[in-house]
């Protein structure tokens, strides 16, 4: 039975190494692969035999991860299939934890091999860089510490997964509560958002436990690897080779002095629309005109047709890849029975060709998520040319960029979805959503900050330290009542526990983003074809060269923002 929506796929190249008939969810056919690779890397005698060697990992590491990804896909489009599920599993429990060491073993050769500084440095730079990097880092001392790390990542999301409310009589997970914060009605808003700040408070201690033992493993890995504290530390394994702490205060200040002026702004109108002298944490999600949810489609196949139509507006080459998707049964769009909640793009990486899951139910939100996936997806098909795996996917700093410009390109023809009225309703609460987030960003961000460089501070001097951020990036929002509520926010941030200091990336994403929107508004030809030529270039450059081909700056201080700040204002008041 064929659990995939799509059909077999036409292959982008013939394998040169691995086997035609190999079973890549069968350890034993794979290994010898891996030994054949360490056998052959002492005999590579010229440049050229090792980039053939580096090719060949290449499309090992291709055929593998489209096979973990086409198991990933059965599973999440047929949630109630037990083959589905065993095929996935098996892959999980017998595939991955054996490719690991070996993969690491690869590298380690690749780093140590004589011809390595021979490759010609453009080409392989950036390829260079990440695995010497990730070789140079590891500890075998590390090992333990991660896994202990693993636990208390995994004790995070066993507190936060299991608390619920109960709310009118019924048990209400947390997520499920925070559809009651978009109600018209005041009071039954009030009523759920108290409901779960209480609850949350309830667990405090625990979590606070949880992140003192994280801070004191994290602190221990980054001594070991020689590294004076964790900050430093996850600045390196996280690859982030061009740009530095500095420049992310930079990026906490300029939003601080451009954009929190035009947070407060939307916040006061906000209040004035609802007639409230001042806005509570319950009144933030509701539609300020009290008029009922944006209807942009009622049947999935609407919502391809019309997203078609705006990318046929936009851009010949952008058109003609959403089809082919559509064509090669490559979209799962439909919320239906035995579908795995929420969405996301995959790439089948050995056939080079872009997959997108959605739960579409007809709200604005999936018309947004369609055009971030497909942001996404052209990413994936720009760089089917690039034989390098590794260089077939960027840094989530650009791989963003892709994504959310496509938002912001694609808002400019939703008239495809809505009356005019409605589509700059559409426009106006995408646009401040993109404000509201650099405030929050900045928060989370200069937190972990001043965490992992104040690593023996005690549980007051923390809360002191968010408390000061709050005042900094909360806005006029008024708290009076719940003070404890807003000292532990943070505690709902999952990725402040579960990954350390991954989140500064949407804000540089998003000014790159806002850039190449700020272009196409110029130059819309232009904008398009810098947008399409950086997407091609997929990971083989550093990043300032990725956002530079975009039309964008990679700067994140206020010589950056202060127009970005103008633009959204601007187009706020316009719409
Ligand atoms: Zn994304």
């Amino acid at each position: 039975m064929n659990l995939l929506p799509f059909g077999k796929l036409p292959p982008h190249k013939p394998r040169a190494f691995v086997p035609q008939d190999i079973d890549l969810g069968d350890w034993p056919q794979i290994a010898p692969l891996f030994d054949q690779l360490e056998k052959r890397a002492a005999n590579c005698k010229t440049t050229a035999e090792l980039e053939r060697w580096l090719l060949d990992w290449s499309e090992l590491n291709a055929a593998l991860d489209e096979e973990s990804s086409r198991r990933y896909i059965a599973m999440t489009c047929h949630t109630d299939s037990a083959d589905a599920e065993k095929g996935y599993l098996h892959f999980v429990e017998n595939v991955e934890p054996q490719l690991k060491p070996r993969q690491f073993a690869l590298e380690k050769i690749y780093v140590a091999h004589p011809l390595r500084e021979k490759l010609p440095p453009p080409r392989f730079q950036v390829f260079d860089r990440d695995v010497k990097s990730h070789v140079e880092l590891f500890r075998s001392e590390n090992v333990p510490l991660e896994t202990e790390e693993a636990k208390l990542c995994q004790q995070y999301q066993k507190l936060s997964g299991a608390l619920t409310v109960k709310f009118r009589g019924e048990e209400k997970t947390l997520v499920q509560m925070g559809r009651y914060l978009e109600e018209p009605d005041r009071a039954l808003r009030q009523e759920a958002w108290e409901l779960v700040a209480k609850r949350r408070l309830q667990e405090a201690d625990k979590f606070d436990d949880i992140l003192d033992g994280l801070i004191r493993l994290r602190q221990q890995i980054a001594l070991n690897a020689g590294f004076k504290n964790y900050r430093d530390y996850a600045f390196r394994r996280m690859g982030r080779f061009d740009y530095t702490p500095d420049d992310c205060a930079r990026f906490h200040d300029a939003t601080e002095k451009h954009i929190m002026p035009l947070v407060r702004e939307l916040q006061a109108q906000r209040g004035a629309q609802l007639k409230l002298e001042k806005l509570r944490p319950w009144d933030l999600a509701a539609d300020p005109l009290n008029r009922p949810p944006l209807k942009p489609f009622a049947q999935v196949g609407e919502m391809v047709s019309r997203t078609q139509n705006i990318f046929n507006r936009l851009d010949g080459g952008l058109a003609e890849g959403f089809r082919q998707m559509d064509d090669l049964k490559l979209l799962d769009l439909d919320n239906r029975k035995g579908k795995a909640p929420g969405g996301y793009q995959s790439t089948l990486s050995e056939s080079r060709l872009p997959f997108i899951f959605m739960n579409a139910v007809g709200l604005q939100r999936d018309v947004e998520t369609i055009l971030h996936e497909a942001g996404h997806a052209f990413h994936a098909l720009a760089t089917r040319d690039e034989d390098l795996y590794a260089y077939r996917g960027a840094p989530i700093e650009f791989c963003e960029v892709a994504s959310m410009s496509m938002e912001l390109l694609g808002n400019e023809f939703i008239e495809e979805f809505y009356s005019p009225a409605d589509a700059n309703r559409a426009r106006r609460v995408h646009l401040e959503g993109v404000v509201g987030v650099f405030p929050w960003i900045a928060t989370v961000d200069a937190f972990q900050h001043w965490i992992y460089t104040h690593p023996n501070h005690t549980r007051n001097e923390r809360r002191q330290a968010w408390l000061d951020l709050m005042d900094r990036f909360g806005g006029g929002v008024d708290w009076s009542g719940h003070e404890s509520a807003r000292a532990n926010l943070w505690h709902r941030q999952l990725h402040i526990f579960l990954h350390p200091f991954y989140y500064i990336e949407y804000g540089i994403a998003q000014l790159g983003a806002l850039q190449v929107w700020a272009n196409s508004k110029r130059d819309k030809v232009k904008a398009l074809a810098d947008y399409k030529k950086s997407l091609a270039l997929g990971g083989s450059r550093p990043l300032p060269e990725l956002f530079s081909a975009a039309g964008c700056t990679f700067e994140f201080s206020a010589k950056t923002i202060q127009p970005i700040a103008k633009l959204l204002r601007e187009e706020l008041e316009t719409i």
